[in-house]
């Protein structure tokens, strides 16, 4: 189950039929877990209107813990046209819903040694895609 400091509730229009609707964002995704598989099949923050049933892929702001639990990425839509301190401060921001998260979840904590940032969703999928594989090292 994912924790609340992992979420957070939004307004959303709907790209086909402009209709307004709550979706409920996650923002903090764990190795070996459901959310870890939907970023996989390209489901993570997958919504549907439900007005006329249109799906798609928010591209939420999130943190993915990696499999070594000591790095994280960063998935920030256009973060190259943030200033460094609006990346930093968000990046701060996903780390500590991580880390309240796990609390949360009565896990262990982690120390992130480090964490990068990227603008291209396609290169978070092929990490969690390659992490999968078990003939990658
Ligand atoms: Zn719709």
């Amino acid at each position: 189950m994912t924790p609340a400091a992992f979420q957070s509730s939004a307004s959303i229009s709907c790209a086909h039929c402009t209709h307004d609707f709550p979706v409920q964002l996650t923002h903090v995704v764990l190795p070996d877990t459901d959310d870890w598989t939907s970023l996989q099949t390209d489901d993570f923050n997958r919504v549907v209107c439900p007005h006329c049933r249109h799906d798609g892929v928010i591209m939420a702001p999130f943190l993915l813990l990696h499999a070594d639990r000591q790095y994280g990425t960063c998935f920030i839509t256009d973060c190259s046209q943030l200033s460094h301190d609006q990346q930093s401060q968000l990046v701060h921001h996903l780390r500590d819903r991580l880390y309240a998260g796990l609390e949360q979840l009565g896990l262990d904590p982690v120390e992130l040694n480090q964490v990068g940032v990227t603008e291209r969703y396609e290169m978070v999928i092929l990490l969690v895609q390659r992490t999968a594989d078990p003939s990658y090292n």
